[in-house]
């Protein structure tokens, strides 16, 4: 693990690029949360570092966009918006890729991927369905 610097979502994008999916772990606690900010929001402890999620855990809940809320994002529509809960219990707002957003169910279970989104060039963490939920 390393330590958060003074810009954590700069990091937190160039560990995607890496292909990792990194959180902020707060050491006395052992809590993990995103977006990534130095202070633990559950005990307020400084002392904080990064750590690998597994990136597993199932789709809490979507949206599917059909208007475009940016000129940028006009070819994309319709797409989904999706909170993921990671199995660590980080609630994470991604896309789901790989499947229709008709095929989209709360609950299923995912499994991040990284890929560029919305035309741009970098990979960002998505999330693909990997079966139906287990509750
Ligand atoms: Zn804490």
């Amino acid at each position: 693990m390393t330590g958060l610097s003074s810009d954590p979502m700069a990091q937190f994008w160039a560990f995607a690029r890496q292909g990792r999916l990194m959180v902020p772990s707060c050491t006395p606690c052992g809590h993990r949360w995103w977006p990534p900010s130095p202070l633990c929001p559950e005990c307020l402890s400084r002392d904080v570092a990064w750590a690998e999620d597994s990136g597993r855990g199932h789709i809490w809940s979507f949206v599917e966009y059909h208007r475009a809320y940016r000129k940028d994002l006009a070819p994309f529509v319709p797409y989904n918006v999706a909170l993921v809960e990671l199995a660590s219990g980080v609630l994470l707002i991604s896309r789901i890729v790989g499947v229709e957003t008709s095929g989209i169910r709360i609950g299923d279970q995912v499994e991040v991927d990284f890929a560029p989104i919305f035309g741009e060039a970098d990979p960002v963490p998505v999330f693909r369905p990997t079966g139906p939920a287990t509750v």
